[in-house]
């Protein structure tokens, strides 16, 4: 794999794929930073090597029309404060101005190129929109782990100009490396924690996964659907009917491959989908009608326990209910404890894809497990074993 360390970058400049797509105010204030501050390392490489950093990026969806709300001037400040040097902003992604700014950059400078999705060629993947961006760098550096699932202009097509001269960031260096302790050599036993809102959205995750992990922990709204389909009453609980036989193939799919699955035996039921319903704890398979499963319960937490604690490699995606209520957050943050205090044992953790980076932020676990994805779409589809066009494009 080349990354940013097998170069040296002194009076080179360099094409770099950042993801500045950060959440802005009314005011234009960057209100999280993290995509900025993931960045940094990879910049300050170049810079002290004594080269320059052409930075590229999307912001929001302008759909390949200027918008001035989406002007990634409003994050030059920022991202200029947290690498610490003086960001040189010019007002457009390709020509006559990104030229002559590209032919006065110095080693040590940083220019930041206008939001590439002004231009409906980024995410057409146009090439001559790519050969374009080409001209502005020696080395084409990707870092943007968040669009390496999309083959746009500056993420895939680019490289092709670069046949030599491209590498992965240390930032998708990092994802790559974490994705594949997960899925190729972590130690063992392995398990995948998988919960969330549906079978349906981690359906293809689940076929790819079932290949190499020795315990599945199946938890939230996608609990009903295995539950129904094996003979139980969930209630009102989220459940799709149409994928019941699919369950039942997983659980077979499973047995056939070692797999032990460990779904909820008690769930908190509540009589509405509100913070302030009234809620009981009921086996899984007795949810009575008018009630529905919206957290896991003790003896579930109890089980999950014993099995988190005793991997060595944990992957977590998906949050074992609805924890955006605080009344059903418990098990999800007791879930976020038992993968702490596994990690602090030794083993290795995961936390990626959808929601579940949300949830671990919310409370606090983002520094207990070993890795947190930066990429929600970009992990999903790692997880399932897709090859993402902008990591394939780094090492044709
Ligand atoms: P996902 O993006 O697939 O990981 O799904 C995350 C969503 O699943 C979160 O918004 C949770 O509120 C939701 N979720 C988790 N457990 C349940 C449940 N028992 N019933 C309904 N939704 C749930």
């Amino acid at each position: 794999m080349k990354t940013i360390d097998n170069y040296n970058f002194h009076d080179k400049k360099a094409l770099v794929r950042v993801d500045f797509n950060v959440p802005l105010d009314g005011d234009f204030n960057v209100t999280d930073t993290s995509r900025i501050e993931a960045a940094r390392p990879t910049i300050l490489k170049i810079l002290e090597d004594g080269g320059s950093a052409v930075l590229m990026s999307h912001l929001g969806r302008p759909k390949g029309k200027r918008n001035p709300d989406m002007s990634l001037g409003h994050i030059a400040d920022k991202v200029s404060e947290i690498i610490g040097v003086q960001v040189k902003f010019v007002e457009d992604s390709i020509g006559d101005k990104v030229e002559q700014a590209y032919a006065n950059l110095d080693s040590g400078e940083i220019l930041l190129l206008e939001n590439l999705r002004f231009y409906e060629e980024e995410e057409q993947g146009e090439e001559g929109f790519a050969e374009k961006l080409a001209q502005f760098g020696d080395v084409y550096v990707n870092d943007a782990f968040g669009t390496a699932h999309r083959a746009h202009a500056s993420t895939t097509i680019v490289a092709r100009y670069f046949p030599e001269n491209k590498c992965f960031g240390y930032l998708l260096a990092k994802e790559i490396k974490a994705i594949d302790k997960v899925m190729q050599t972590g130690e063992k036993p392995v398990t995948a924690i998988l919960g969330g809102a549906k079978v349906s959205s981690k359906i293809t995750i689940i076929e790819n996964i079932l290949d190499k992990v020795d315990h599945l922990v199946i938890g939230g709204g996608m609990t009903y659907t295995f539950v129904k389909a094996k003979g139980g009453k969930v209630g009102d609980s989220i459940c799709e009917d149409d994928k019941m036989d699919l369950a039942l193939d997983i659980l077979k799919q499973a047995e056939a491959k070692g797999v032990q699955v460990h779904l909820p035996v008690d769930v908190l039921a509540a009589d509405d989908f509100d913070n302030n319903a009234k809620t009981q704890t009921v086996a899984v398979n007795e949810i009575p009608d008018g009630w529905q499963g919206l957290d896991a319960g003790p003896k579930t937490l109890d089980i999950f326990k014993e099995v988190i604690l005793k991997s060595k490699t944990i992957l977590w995606n998906g949050p074992v209910g609805v924890f955006e209520m605080e009344s059903f957050a418990k098990g999800t943050i007791a879930v976020g404890t038992f993968v702490d205090e596994a990690t602090q044992n030794g083993a290795f953790s995961l936390v990626g894809g959808g929601d579940s980076v949300a949830a671990v932020k919310q409370f606090g676990f983002q520094d207990k497990v070993s890795y947190v994805s930066t990429g929600g779409g970009a992990m999903l589809e790692s997880l399932e074993g897709k090859t993402l066009p902008g990591i394939a494009a780094i090492m044709a």
